[in-house]
Order: C-alpha cells, then sequence, then structure tokens
C-alpha cells in the first residue's frame, strides 16, 4: 500500500450560467449576481472526484478545498464535505477583490506554498471567466509539472501518477513525477452525491466570519469542541505575498465591455433523404468550396 498523500482540489464559487435569463446581466454590462444562483463549478466537481478517488486508493489521504471568493464561497466547501472531502480554506478579503486569472493564480499558489500539498487538482475552466488558465498558471508559478485535460487516473503512488487525457482526437496516457498539478474536463466520472451520513456530520460546518454572522452561541459551542466543523479563513495577512500583486491591482486585464449575441439563423433549407436532395447539397457545398 501506497504512502497517504495530501491532495488540495482548486474550485470556485460561480453564478450558473448555464440557465442565463434575461435580467442575467446589469445594464452597466455587469453579471447580476442576485439573478443567477450560486453554484460549485461543474469542472471542479469532476476534479473532487478524481481527488476523492486518490483518497480511496491510497487510504490515509487527505482531500482540502482552496477557493478564493467572498464569504458566501464557504458553501462549496461544506457541499465537498458532504460528498467526502476533510475540509477546506477559504482565502477571503477585499484586497483579493477583482482578481483577473494572473491575481486569481498568484493569490492561490502563495496559499498553496503554505498548505504544501503533494498534489493539485483542478476544474478545466471555470463556466463564469471561461478562460481555462487558473490551473496551469498555479502550477508555472509553483514551479511543478501539470496535465491538463485529465479524464482519470490509471496508476498511483507516491511517486508517480499516470493519467488518461481526452483530446480533441484522441486519448493520450502521461505518468508525471509527484508533487504536480492537474485540471479535469467534464468528460470525467460525475462527482459522488452527498452522503447522509457525513450531511449530518458536517452540516454545522463553519468559517469563523459565518460563526460571528450567526451569533448562536449553540453552534459556536459546538464548533468550538469539534475541530473538523472548523472551515479555515485566510486574509491576505495569513499568506506570504506581495499585495501589490493581488486584487484589481495586481490585474492588468480589464473587461471593458460585454455584449450580449443573439444568434438568428438568416435562412434554413429543408431536405429529405432522396438521392436528388443529397446531390444538389454536395452540389452547392462543393460549389461554396465547404467541401473539397
Ligand atoms: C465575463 C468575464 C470575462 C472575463 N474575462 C477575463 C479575461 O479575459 N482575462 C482574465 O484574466 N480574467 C477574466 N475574467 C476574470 C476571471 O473570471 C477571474 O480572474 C477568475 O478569478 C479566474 O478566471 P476564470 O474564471 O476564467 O477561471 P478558469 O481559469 O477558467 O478556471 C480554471 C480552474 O481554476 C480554478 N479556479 C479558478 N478560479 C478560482 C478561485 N477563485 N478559487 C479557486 N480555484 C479557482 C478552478 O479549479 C477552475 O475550474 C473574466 C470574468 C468574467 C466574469
Amino acid at each position: 500500500m501506497g504512502k497517504a498523500l495530501k491532495i488540495v482540489v482548486l474550485a470556485k464559487q460561480v453564478p450558473d450560467t448555464r440557465n442565463v435569463g434575461k435580467d442575467a446581466m446589469k445594464a452597466d454590462g455587469t453579471v447580476n449576481r442576485a439573478a443567477l444562483p450560486a453554484i460549485f463549478n461543474p469542472e471542479d466537481l469532476n476534479a473532487l472526484e478524481q481527488a476523492l478517488v486518490i483518497k480511496d486508493t491510497l487510504p490515509g489521504s487527505t482531500v482540502h478545498i482552496l477557493t478564493m471568493g467572498p464569504p458566501r464561497a464557504a458553501d462549496i466547501i461544506r457541499d465537498a464535505m458532504f460528498r467526502g472531502a476533510d475540509g477546506g480554506i477559504l482565502l477571503t478579503d477585499r484586497k483579493f477583490a477583482g482578481a483577473d486569472t494572473l491575481a486569481t493564480s498568484y493569490a492561490l499558489s502563495r496559499a498553496l506554498l503554505k498548505i504544501k500539498p503533494d498534489i493539485i487538482v483542478a476544474g478545466r475552466q471555470a463556466i463564469d471567466g471561461d478562460t481555462a488558465q487558473v490551473g496551469p498558471q498555479v502550477a508555472e508559478k509553483l514551479g511543478w509539472p501539470q496535465v491538463t485535460y485529465a479524464e482519470c487516473i490509471e496508476t498511483i503512488d507516491e511517486k508517480q501518477i499516470v493519467i488518461k487525457r481526452r483530446l480533441e482526437h484522441g486519448i493520450e496516457s502521461v505518468s508525471c513525477p509527484l508533487p504536480m498539478l492537474f485540471t479535469v474536463n467534464s468528460s470525467a466520472p460525475e462527482c459522488r452525491m452527498a452522503n447522509a451520513k457525513r450531511v449530518m456530520k458536517y452540516k454545522y460546518a463553519k468559517t469563523p466570519g459565518e460563526l460571528q454572522e450567526l451569533q448562536s452561541d449553540y453552534i459556536s459551542d459546538l464548533c468550538a469542541g469539534r475541530s473538523y466543523l472548523c472551515i479555515e479563513e485566510w486574509g491576505v495577512s495569513d499568506i506570504e505575498c506581495r499585495e501589490e500583486e493581488l486584487g484589481l491591482q495586481g490585474s492588468p486585464t480589464k473587461v471593458k465591455k460585454i455584449e450580449n449575441v443573439v444568434l438568428q439563423a438568416k435562412e434554413s433549407k429543408r431536405l429529405t433523404g432522396a438521392d436528388a436532395d443529397i446531390d444538389s447539397l454536395m452540389a452547392e457545398l462543393i460549389a461554396s468550396h465547404t467541401l473539397g
């Protein structure tokens, strides 16, 4: 049996952009977060499942979530704990706000230097920013090897991991020494469901900020006696970093304008499976140089 590993999953709470209605954007072009439910970024759930598979394979391994976001992002840490994670760290501070991918990956990598994991697992991409840059940038900043587009783990021990990658034109198996980072595709297995016993155990898991907000002696006393109910909360002063590289001031990218583009089909043609229809379509496609 291999050595237990320390695994960190990078996860982001995102507005559910899959069900965007007409009031999803404000007049000034910013996202109307109040109109969209906040969810666990879908591919980060695929990433969590892969981390839990490692924990199942190498008993004694731990899985923690690291998320940078507003106080309510603690919800996804609790959700992950219900599904099998051991706990998590919420990186929250006004100074992190307005971060682009460069400032986000800088803040996350500074927190990871403090956590010292063996493996970092991230989703391929977040459904709000859609850049797919944060995972690879974190690996680069740590100077760690990375594997992208992961679909499943083929083998793992304390020294190396073999990962199946899903690429546009096929699959690839790559081996990589630890410590390393990999990003997971949506084609990877879905995350296991919340477990009823774990929901009962972790439903009162809170950050210090949430406890302060709740002002409930009952829940505060409960958390004080049970360290597994304490979700860690780190601000800028908890990580070693250069403040000028964080948040808005550390972000060279500025989103200037967001437009609502409605695609409309200008014309359509209905064809049957008859030879004459297929022949005329082929002739048209060849004439327009779409084929041939
Ligand atoms: C409409 C829109 C457009 C944007 N365009 C740009 C742009 O062009 N350039 C730019 O630099 N920024 C852009 N941003 C900002 C960008 O969303 C944020 O910088 C964000 O913090 C990280 O980028 P992402 O959402 O694209 O993440 P991705 O790089 O797509 O995320 C990949 C993975 O990294 C991890 N991850 C990402 N964010 C976090 C987090 N906060 N905490 C923990 N793990 C995380 C997750 O595992 C995630 O699956 C845009 C934001 C919006 C809303």
